[in-house]
């Protein structure tokens, strides 16, 4: 893949000390295949290598204290910026409601997309509205009609007899009726050809004049490897979009088409759909995207992740137990448990800059003190758990011999946890902790 691909260029750099101009065109040579090889296209391969090259080749890295590892950073920096640069958000119309309107093959993901997108909005708190402007397929209208029912989200279709046939109709039509019932967004999902179709651009092209997006999104799948370069485009002429969906991104894509369209189109990689599921979607990151090309893993979506898993019911219940006293030693144990989990994000946490505050509470966190702390709350008895209280002088002596520790380090952990509490106690007042144990540790 790509990224083994480069994360083999870098490691020889990695063990090189001074870059000598061999060392640099080198490097960039391999780069260049492990690109084309990836299906990037050619002219985003050239332009890209070119300013590796320039860049690799000035001061900023013969006066760097670590050469190799500012070039590795350069490759990163570029290809950030061939991806997009920055994060690009949906942007909301100042009256609503908003109008994403999406194009793209047949087969790109369109539907599945719409449904993905409905569901989103709606868990932050938009009142979305589906609008079926494919008519194509006999099917669509219905398949949309399952995504909609899947995301809780209402479908405008046409009714039998009333515009049955006229996408633009139905387009129009589902944006006033999203205005007459205040939905906020309107989603209007519409037919794909199998290839770029002059018909197919038309329909689409006519949809966008009669609903005046606010978005278009345009969907490609990530599969098609260097057809998407020609398809974007295509595209771009006949429709004009105002951001790109990478969907399939779960396959066994090369990545190419990623690297590529961004560039080539000039409009931003706003969402990457990664599964069939409603929830395989999320917004894309272009920094995120060079960190998984470069083979350093998508720690940040990890934790995201993490944090969302946690926070739905956990957070509650541990605040509920924090504010009326009644968090145990089982539940400080368990909080740190999960933490466990993170170890492998920790290591990997030092080579991702501008963590922050997450990546100093993970590196302060140690490992060794988990299994400490589970020794010695596991020579608890029940009531000792649940009542911490209770733990006088020959308590601590029977824990400590059971848990082959000191009646000192049964003593350390018994404060920790009373201060923790405490500390805890005030913070669910003003809301709860993002990670789990984090107080604690
Ligand atoms: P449309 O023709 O553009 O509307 O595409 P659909 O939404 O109908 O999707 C076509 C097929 O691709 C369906 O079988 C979807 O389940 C599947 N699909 C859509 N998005 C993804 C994705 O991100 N990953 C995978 N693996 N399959 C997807
Ligand atoms: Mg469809």
């Amino acid at each position: 893949t790509l990224s083994d691909r480069l994360a083999d260029t870098f490691k020889n750099l990695r063990t090189k000390g001074k870059l000598s101009a061999a060392d640099v065109d080198g490097t960039v040579r391999e780069i260049r295949r492990a690109l084309l090889d990836a299906d990037v296209a050619l002219d985003v391969v050239k332009d890209f290598t070119g300013r590796v090259r320039e860049r690799a080749l000035g001061d900023e890295v013969s006066k760097a204290l670590n050469p190799a590892q500012q070039v590795v950073q350069i490759v990163n920096d570029e290809l950030v910026t061939i991806l997009g640069g920055q994060q690009r958000r949906l942007e909301f119309a100042k009256k609503p409601p908003t109008v994403i309107m999406l194009a793209g093959l047949q087969g790109a993901g369109k539907t599945t997309l719409a449904g993905k997108l409905a569901k989103w909005l709606k868990k932050d708190g938009h009142t979305p509205l589906l609008v079926a402007s494919d008519l194509q397929r006999p099917n669509a209208v219905n398949q949309l009609q399952v995504v909609g029912e899947q995301a809780g989200v209402p479908v405008y279709a046409p009714e039998p007899g009333n515009g049955v046939g006229d996408p633009v109709k139905v387009a129009r039509d589902g944006v006033r009726f999203a205005e007459q019932k205040l939905y906020d967004t309107v989603i209007v999902d519409t037919a794909g050809r199998l290839g770029v179709d002059a018909e197919l651009m038309k329909q689409a092209s006519n949809i966008r004049k009669a609903v005046d997006p606010d978005e278009v999104l345009f969907v490609i799948d990530a599969m098609i490897g260097q057809d998407a370069v020609a398809t974007a485009k295509a595209f771009l002429d006949g429709v004009d979009f105002t951001g790109v969906v990478l969907s399939k991104l779960d396959g066994d894509a090369r990545g190419g088409a990623a690297l590529s369209i961004a560039s080539v189109t000039g409009r931003p990689i706003m969402f990457a759909s990664t599964g069939e599921g409603l929830d395989d979607f999320e917004p894309f990151h272009p920094d995120r995207m060079a960190s998984r090309i470069l083979d350093l893993g998508d720690i940040l979506t990890l934790i995201e992740q993490a944090q969302q898993n946690f926070d739905e019911e956990e957070a509650r219940k541990v605040a509920e137990k924090f504010a009326t006293d009644s968090f145990t030693l089982d539940d400080f144990l368990k909080q740190m448990q999960q933490l466990r989990g993170m170890g492998s994000i920790k290591k990997m946490m030092g080579m991702l800059p501008g963590m922050g505050q997450m990546k100093e509470q993970l590196q302060n966190f140690d490992e060794r003190e988990i299994v400490r702390t589970e020794a010695i709350i596991q020579s608890m008895t029940t009531a000792e758990r649940t009542n911490p209280k209770i733990l006088n002088g020959s308590r601590r002596l029977r824990i400590a011999k059971g848990s082959g520790m000191t009646v000192t380090e049964v003593n350390a952990l018994v404060n920790r946890f009373e201060q923790a509490a405490k500390m805890m106690k005030t913070v669910a007042k003003g809301g709860v902790p993002n990670i789990p144990g984090m107080g604690p540790v």
